[in-house]
């Protein structure tokens, strides 16, 4: 059986981040990837919004670690040439109960250390996007966009010249802890047995799976797995926005919201459709529910405008009825089990905390 030092299971966004974390430490890595390349799943399948931290509850690591990953990600992509703009986000109100809410939701973001968000009138909201219909809004200065795809070369780029190696069509079917080692056994194109001395499980949507296959992991440190599909639709008439625009949370989500890619095209979405399997079809008739929501701050949304574009799922980790979840990152000290790592419920806003993770692995891989 082969040695290595560090097995990084997924090639997403954060397995990348993590994989480069390690090898720049001057560790031995090797990522498993089951598809056929990198950033095929949920990192290819978002809004590349890279978010300013406003929502998360405070104190929680998805609030730590998207404040910290955002700057990270901002210097990143100024360092490495990751084409980005930090365009900035309206959070629209309305009517004046939604105007009543944007104050608790400054004072929330300040909580979190998001302390640049600017109470702005309708008519200054207005100045900025004069196509908006808005009785106020807050604007979020530090939000942005990102080529996503772009990032991800880099994370592997930089990885590869540390030295780390990857092996595609290769998934991860099961391993057990050995001897203060872990053996891990894995299939495909080349099946391979080897072992490691670290194992991190970032195989976003696959890792309650991957953990269950892992001998020796209490059941009860697995969370339950839960789909909830987000839907997106493009639209053929040009948007009149610079801005991302955001109408103000709804219980259970964000709301129907616009955010532009790179080329300055918008799209609306993602919605929350909970399911049961992963299917990526975009359902037309979910523009019914579209229109109407849009129209409250975009009151001259063309009809017959919208069209379906692709989804992406979040890989949650709580039933439908729980409001909130938080990036689950277990170490030995929470497993027991020396030299594992696993990573659950790594939704929004993984993208843009992915520096940050990837640090807080290095922690606890203790490097
Ligand atoms: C609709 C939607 C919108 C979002 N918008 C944003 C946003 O605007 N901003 C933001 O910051 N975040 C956003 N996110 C969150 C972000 O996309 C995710 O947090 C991030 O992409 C997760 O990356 P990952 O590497 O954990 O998962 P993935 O990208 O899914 O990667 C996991 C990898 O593991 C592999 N794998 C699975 N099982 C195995 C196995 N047994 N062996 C080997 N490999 C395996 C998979 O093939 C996959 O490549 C959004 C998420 C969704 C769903």
């Amino acid at each position: 059986m082969d040695k290595v030092d560090c097995v990084v299971v997924g090639a997403g966004v954060i397995g990348l981040a993590i994989a480069r974390r390690l090898a720049q430490a001057g560790r031995e890595v090797i990522v498993l990837e089951a598809a056929e390349g990198i950033g095929t799943v949920t990192s290819s399948r978002n809004s590349e919004v890279i978010h300013a931290g406003i929502y998360y509850r405070a104190g929680s690591l998805m609030a730590q670690m998207c404040v910290n990953g955002k700057r990270a990600l901002y210097r990143y992509s100024l360092d490495h040439g990751i084409p980005h703009r930090n365009c900035g986000k309206l959070i629209v109100a309305t009517t004046p109960s939604e105007t009543e809410k944007l104050q608790s939701i400054r004072a929330h973001a300040e909580a979190n250390g998001v302390d640049d968000l600017q109470l702005l009138t309708g008519e200054a909201a207005r100045a900025l996007e004069p196509a908006l219909n808005c009785d106020a809004a807050l604007l979020s200065p530090s939000t942005g966009i990102i080529d996503s795809h772009a990032y991800m070369l880099a994370l592997r780029g930089d990885a590869e010249e540390a030295g780390a190696a990857y092996a595609f069509h290769t998934p991860l079917l099961r391993a057990r802890a050995a001897g203060g080692r872990i053996e891990i056994e894995a299939g495909g194109n080349a099946p391979m047995t080897l072992s490691c001395d670290l194992l991190v499980n970032a195989a976003g949507l696959g890792a309650p799976t991957v953990a269950r296959s892992i001998e020796g992991l209490p059941v009860g440190m697995i969370p339950c797995a839960y789909l909830a599909k987000g839907n997106y639709f493009s639209c053929s008439a040009r948007a009149p926005f610079s801005r991302l625009i955001y109408p103000v949370p709804e219980p259970g989500g964000l709301g129907v919201h616009l955010t532009l890619d790179m080329a300055g095209q918008a799209r609306f979405g993602p919605d929350v459709e909970w399911v049961e399997s992963i299917d990526y079809a975009v359902d037309p008739a979910r523009a019914e529910r579209f229109y109407p929501a849009i129209r409250r701050y975009w009151p001259t949304l063309p009809d017959g405008a919208l069209m379906p574009s692709y989804s992406g799922i979040r890989p949650k980790i709580v039933p439908p009825a729980v409001a909130t979840q938080d990036f689950l990152i277990q170490g030995p000290a929470d497993h027991g089990i020396a030299g594992l790592i696993n990573l659950f419920g790594i939704e929004s806003p993984g993208l843009t905390s992915s520096l940050a993770i990837a640090d807080h692995v290095g922690t606890l891989a203790e490097l």
